[in-house]
């Protein structure tokens, strides 16, 4: 099979001919992590996801290295590790910076883990790169490509006669082009920071340049070319990242002496229902948001992969409610099939530039045709129809048993209620269900219900590791806890063993415990929160 991709630098769709077929080699621009990954924020992760389990398909999983960077040196991650060392928080600066760093990035691991992402090699961070970085900037005004100024190290655009080949511009319309102000020490206006001096307020490392920070774009460079070497296959990222950040990878790396990456690859932005995404327009959403609303992982993963990468995608609430509907008949029908093949077809479609879209139509007509075990084969490609994908589907169905006798008891009584005019009596009955976190829907042919536990205050979702271990303290010192979940908890090592207290476990150790947790937690709640407010309704409404 060959693999042919869009090469952004040589505006060709190009095939991939790796340097190394036993290690085929890719790096994507992560992000930085200051907050929850925004809906955006997980388009590049979907794309290089496919990608991924594309390259491990055709060159075995285990010849593939895929390496995707966590920027945490960043002024916003700062402010709020200076404003938490003002509110009183304990801990340098350096060390709060890493408390904001290390908790934004666990928020990212479930929310991506979520979208059924698979985790790349690794997930370099920047503050653990800095001699790297150091080191190359030193060879960088060794070569004559950079110099120093007031503290600052700087990139000499004019020492790089290929600078701006990636974005096809020329330096002197990027000059003119530029808005912002100058700083005086620039030899040219579009030299670019390397290293810049942090004062007592801003997390700083010794250099040979006084105690500072790295500018943005050196991490990359620096990153890629430890854990990948002199020069790797593809290189990632958002069409936002081309200018300036990747023209400014290409010149370091290129001055540097290293190859770096063959082919670029970017993928489109996003929209909502149309418009750009933006905080002053309300339609601004994080993946958590969607989450906690009920959108299964795989939807959203679902919606986001139905755009070529390099079209603009654009999320709409009508494309949520196809695929929920899509994958939940996809799910139905593949449920019991065993896969013994593998998606020829798709991944020939797919190795085209990543055209899933042919893909996907493919699944529908496997789908119309019964052929659940290719449809089931061809989603495993895509990363759909896993089996860690299906987690809440299976929670929702249990709890649906332990709770439906009570509910179907109370929807006849709302019944009754209507049937002689009581309508105040069905409206506060539905919004007390409501509150319990159990949505009704009236339709002609009767009322149905779902639990939807994401609005109810119990959101072991959002549980944190301090709060965790009060969760579990609770869950021990309670009488009424039932076997079942003791023997959970004790299965994958939560009694008698404060492990989420010890800090020292691996991140995908600690995801793994907070999914289980979350569903004990809901199991919890229904056995000992609802189902006895079910009862105490189903006494009250017969008096
Ligand atoms: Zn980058």
């Amino acid at each position: 099979m060959t693999i042919r991709l869009w090469n952004t630098k040589t505006k060709t769709k190009e095939v991939l001919a790796p340097l190394d077929p036993q290690n085929v080699r890719m790096y994507v621009c992560g992000p930085t992590v200051y907050d929850r990954a925004h809906l955006g924020n997980a388009r590049p992760v979907l794309v290089f996801d496919v990608l991924y389990r594309l390259l491990r398909h055709e060159y075995g999983a285990d010849h593939v290295t895929y390496v995707r960077n966590f920027t945490d040196v960043d002024d916003k991650i700062n402010a709020t590790a200076l404003a938490r060392k003002e509110a009183g928080a304990e801990g340098t600066l350096e060390e709060l910076v890493r408390e904001r760093s290390d908790e934004t990035i666990r928020w990212y691991h479930e929310d991506m883990d979520a979208l059924g992402a698979l985790r790349p090699d690794h997930e370099p961070r920047a503050t653990e790169f800095i001699p790297q970085m150091i080191a190359m900037i030193g060879d960088l005004i060794e070569k004559g490509h950079a110099y120093e100024a007031e503290g600052h190290v700087l990139f000499a655009v004019e020492s790089y006669s290929d600078y701006g080949s990636l974005s096809g511009r020329a330096v002197e319309d990027m000059i003119a082009g530029a808005r912002v102000e100058v700083a005086p020490y620039k030899r040219n206006p579009m030299d670019f920071v390397l290293w810049k001096p942090s004062d007592d307020e801003l997390p700083g490392w010794d250099s040979p340049w006084g105690r500072g920070r790295p500018g943005w774009h050196i991490e990359c460079s620096a990153m890629a070319h430890e854990l990948l070497g002199e020069s790797f296959d593809i290189h990632g990222g958002g069409i936002d990242l081309q200018f300036p950040h990747h023209e400014n990878e290409i010149a370091q790396s290129h001055c540097a002496g290293h190859g770096f990456a063959k082919i670029w690859m970017h993928n489109e932005m996003l929209q909502v229902e149309g418009k750009k995404m933006s905080k002053s327009l309300g339609n601004f959403f994080t993946v958590r948001d969607l989450l906690e609303q009920g959108v299964p992982g795989e939807v959203i993963r679902f919606v986001m992969l139905s755009t070529h990468y390099r079209k603009p995608m654009d999320w709409t609430e009508k494309k949520r409610e196809e695929a929920e509907a899509t994958l939940k008949k996809w799910r139905m029908a593949v449920r019991d099939v065993e896969i013994d093949m593998t998606a020829e077809q798709a991944s020939d479609a797919l190795s085209d530039d990543l055209n899933i879209s042919e893909v996907i139509a493919r699944m529908h007509s496997l789908f119309a045709q019964q052929e659940f075990e290719a449809l089931k084969a061809t989603g495993c490609l895509l990363g759909l129809l896993q089996k860690d994908l299906e987690s809440n589907e299976k929670t929702t169905d249990v709890l649906r048993d332990t709770i439906a006798q009570s509910v179907e008891q109370i929807l006849t009584k709302r019944f009754e209620a209507k049937k002689i005019g009581n309508f105040s009596r069905a409206d506060e009955i539905r919004n007390q269900l409501k509150l319990y976190g159990l949505a009704l829907r009236d339709a002609p042919e009767g009322t149905e219900w779902e639990p939807d536990f994401s609005s109810v205050e119990i959101n072991l979702s959002k549980i944190s590791r301090k709060d965790g271990n009060k969760f579990f303290s609770d869950l021990k010192n309670n009488t009424r806890i039932e076997q079942e979940i003791l023997n959970s908890l004790s299965k994958i090592g939560l009694i008698g063993q404060p492990i989420l207290d010890s800090g020292h476990q691996p991140d995908a150790l600690i995801q793994d415990l907070l999914i289980e947790v979350k569903k004990i937690g809901e199991r919890a709640y229904v056995h000992y929160v609802l189902v006895p407010l079910l009862e105490e309704m189903i006494e009250t409404s017969d008096d």
